[in-house]
Order: structure tokens, then C-alpha cells, then sequence
């Protein structure tokens, strides 16, 4: 499979850098892991009483890759919890679009598990593979590979420096290691930001995903194991400045009037953190000697929560190019180029969908809530349509 034990440097131990580590390492490379954030300390034999305030809908295709890597049993030994049903609406609950995993022939859509849990049982298995070593420091420079084939070489914060076959970007939306790469990229500032909690309720969510439009960006409520939800509530970003400085009955009620009494009233309310939104897209995923994976290459408005899901799109087409390289194919150049076409092609088409799904929610120049209606009702009436928007939630497409 592999022509020689190839050297790669990933900047990033995030849930696709940590990913792309343990495929990379299983695959024979060897593999130098730079993430300047210590180690997570999850997991124990336990998990800790506090949950994690960030968490993301993982789809089924990303599970059977966590499968796939021996890690989703860890996670499941821990906690998560499935979501069966989706319900999405804007101004009457009563006219919700309904998702129901039973209208894929599945017995969920998708499953919410905490960033932290994810990150940690990865890390846990990077532990006891041997081609993999964990640096504690950040890229901070690189020197591209003078003619094809050759070499890279990697700076690190800490003033080491690496020479690799290929240097895989996995460090976020902001990547230094695009920056660096001189990859040209496209932003767009939502001018949102998305506040996020753990919330109780006194109904049950009954393993369900529930989200309603409002004027100033959608509130999802995303259920938790134990009973709770928790929120990610996209807004003006002024807004979600002042509701992080509100008291917590006040932020309450400001909760309850804008999503409604569909899971009764709202209790206890966690800490709460922000994170203003951007769409980032970079135009081409590869150069010689540079990768880039997750949200280093793209990254999503939450609204449909994908972001993560197309990360790990990204790794399951980097195993297939392994599988299928017969020599060293990190320094093919033409095969990384393939990778990368292909990957952005796909990614373009998630992203194009999800800011159609964004106009159509936020058009000030016709009555929102009639158009939401007409768009949702459509939806709901056409059932190769209403097929297509669950296998994609579902990830199964
Ligand atoms: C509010 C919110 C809700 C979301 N909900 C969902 C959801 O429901 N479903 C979903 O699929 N996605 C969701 N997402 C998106 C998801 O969180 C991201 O797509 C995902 O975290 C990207 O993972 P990543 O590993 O690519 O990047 P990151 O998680 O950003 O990790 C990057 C890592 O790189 C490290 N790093 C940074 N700089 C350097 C450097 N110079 N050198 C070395 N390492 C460096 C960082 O320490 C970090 O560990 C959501 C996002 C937000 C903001």
C-alpha cells in the first residue's frame, strides 16, 4: 500500500487533526502531531458530571468512520445520546417540518456528542500507537518543498524544526498553516455569532433535534443524555454580546419567549460561551507539500450542522487515496490534486445548499414567516425532497 514510511507533519490535534493522525498512523506513516493544547483529559472510567458547553450532531457516516477507528464504543461507553427525530419550524410549532429516522430505515439520524469527549477518546487511542508522536508546541513556519518531490520543512513555536513529505493543515478556520501555504481563500462574515449552552427542561426532548427560525438566526436545541438539551443559538452579534452579559433568569426568559414552550419551561441554565460565525473556503485544498483537512479547508455556518461531518468526509476520501495509491502517495502531486478537486467539488455543493437554506430563512423583502412556510410545507410535501434533506442530515448520502 504504502512504497515507503512516509513522514507527516499534521498541525492540529483537533477532532480531524486527531482523526487524520490515527488513519495516518495505522496506514504505516509516521507521523508528527503538533497541537500546542495540552493533551485532553478525557476519557476516564467516568465521565465528568459537567458537560462540555460545545457539541456537535455527528451524522452515521462519520459514526461508521469512528467505528471504523475503534473509538465509537469509547465514546458510547461514555456518554452521547442519539437523535431519532428532527423538527424544524418558524412562527407556529404546530406546522414543524417533521424528520423521523424510521423514514430512512434507520433507528436514529444522527447521534450529539461533546467536542471535548470526541477529542479525547481520539487522543486516547493515539496513545498507544507507536507511529504517532504527539508535540506540544505550534507551527509557526515553513519553507515549501524547492522543486516537486521534495522535501517540506516545518517550523515549530518551540524553534524545532521538522523536514516531512507532506504537511496536512488541520488547525482550524483560522490555519496558520493556509496563511502560510499562501492558499487564497474566501470569507464571509455572517456578522452572527452563536451562543451555546447546556440547558434543562421540564418536557422531555424525547431524542430529539428541534430548531426554530427566528429574524435573527436560527435556535437549535440538540438533545443530551441525561435529559437536557443544549443550545446553539445563532444571532446578531451585538445580541449575543448582551445575552452573555445577562443574569441567568433573565437569559432565561429571553430563551423562553424566543423558542417557545415545546419542551415546557426552560431551568437551569449552564455557563454559556460565544463564537462569532464566518463561512471560510479556501480555493484549492492542495500545493505541493501542503494538505488542508476540516475546518482549515472550509468551514460552515451550524445551521445544519455539518461542519464536522465534512471533515470527516475528508478523511474517508484520504483513506480511499491511500487505499488506492500503490507508491509514496504523499508526494504525488497529481493524486493530491485529484483528492483536493474532488473534495471541494462535494464541499462547494454542502455549502451552496446551506446558504440557500440561509437566504430562504433570512429574506428581508417578503414576509418571512410565509415564505418559511411555503419553503418548509414544500418540503414536507414532496417526498423524494423530504428524503434527500434526511439522508443529508443523516449523512447517509
Ligand atoms: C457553535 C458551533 C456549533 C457547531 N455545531 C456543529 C454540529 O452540530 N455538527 C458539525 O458537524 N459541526 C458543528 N460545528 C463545526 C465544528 O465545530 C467544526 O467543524 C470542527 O470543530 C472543526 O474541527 P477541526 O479539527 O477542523 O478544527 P478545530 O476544532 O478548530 O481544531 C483545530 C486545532 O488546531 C489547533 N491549532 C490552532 N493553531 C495551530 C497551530 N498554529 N499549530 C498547531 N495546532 C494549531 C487548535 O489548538 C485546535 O486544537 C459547530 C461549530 C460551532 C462554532
Amino acid at each position: 500500500m504504502m512504497g515507503e514510511r512516509a513522514h507527516i507533519v499534521i498541525a492540529g490535534g483537533g477532532m480531524i487533526g486527531g482523526a487524520a493522525a490515527l488513519v495516518l498512523g495505522r496506514a504505516g506513516c509516521r507521523v508528527s502531531l503538533l497541537e500546542p493544547a495540552p493533551q485532553p483529559g478525557w476519557p476516564t472510567d467516568s465521565p465528568p458530571a459537567a458537560y462540555g458547553t460545545r457539541v456537535c450532531a455527528i451524522s452515521l457516516a462519520s459514526v461508521a468512520l469512528l467505528q471504523q477507528l475503534e473509538v465509537w464504543p469509547r465514546v458510547v461507553a461514555q456518554r452521547v445520546s442519539p437523535f431519532r427525530g428532527m423538527q424544524i419550524w418558524s412562527g407556529d410549532p404546530g406546522q414543524a417540518l417533521h424528520f423521523d429516522s424510521a423514514e430512512l430505515g434507520q433507528p436514529e439520524l444522527g447521534f450529539i456528542v461533546e467536542n471535548d469527549l470526541l477529542s479525547a477518546v481520539l487522543w486516547e487511542a493515539l496513545g498507544n500507537l507507536p507511529e504517532v508522536t504527539h508535540l506540544q508546541t505550534a507551527l509557526c513556519g515553513m519553507t515549501k518543498p524547492r522543486s516537486p518531490g521534495s522535501e517540506i520543512k516545518v517550523r515549530c513555536s518551540d524553534g524545532v524544526e521538522i523536514s516531512a513529505d507532506l504537511l496536512i493543515a488541520a488547525d482550524g478556520a483560522r490555519s496558520l498553516g493556509r496563511i502560510l501555504g499562501g492558499f487564497a481563500s474566501h470569507w464571509r462574515d455572517f456578522g452572527q455569532s452563536a451562543l451555546v449552552a447546556r440547558v434543562e427542561t421540564t418536557e422531555p426532548h424525547q431524542e430529539t433535534a428541534y430548531q426554530r427560525f427566528l429574524a435573527g438566526g436560527p435556535l437549535a436545541f440538540l438533545p443530551l443524555a441525561d435529559g437536557s438539551s443544549s443550545i446553539v443559538w445563532s444571532q446578531p452579534r451585538a445580541e449575543a454580546e448582551a445575552r452573555m452579559r445577562l443574569l441567568e433568569a433573565a437569559f432565561r426568559d429571553e430563551l423562553q419567549a424566543a423558542f417557545g414552550n415545546t419542551l415546557g419551561a426552560i431551568g437551569q441554565v449552564g455557563p454559556r460561551s460565544v463564537f462569532p460565525l464566518m463561512r471560510q473556503h479556501a480555493d484549492r485544498y492542495e500545493q505541493p507539500g501542503v494538505l488542508l483537512l476540516g475546518d482549515a479547508a472550509h468551514s460552515v455556518h451550524p445551521l445544519a450542522g455539518q461542519g464536522v461531518n465534512l471533515g470527516f468526509a475528508d478523511i474517508r476520501a484520504l483513506q480511499s487515496l491511500i487505499a488506492e495509491a500503490s507508491g509514496s502517495w504523499c508526494r504525488d502531486s497529481s493524486l493530491l490534486r485529484r483528492f483536493g478537486r474532488q473534495r471541494r467539488a462535494e464541499n462547494s455543493c454542502m455549502i451552496a445548499a446551506m446558504e440557500g437554506l440561509k437566504a430562504l430563512f433570512s429574506r428581508p423583502d417578503q414576509p418571512r414567516s410565509v415564505l418559511i412556510s411555503k419553503g418548509l410545507g414544500l418540503v414536507d410535501q414532496i417526498a423524494p425532497l423530504k428524503r434527500f434533506f434526511i439522508s443529508r442530515a443523516g449523512g447517509v448520502i
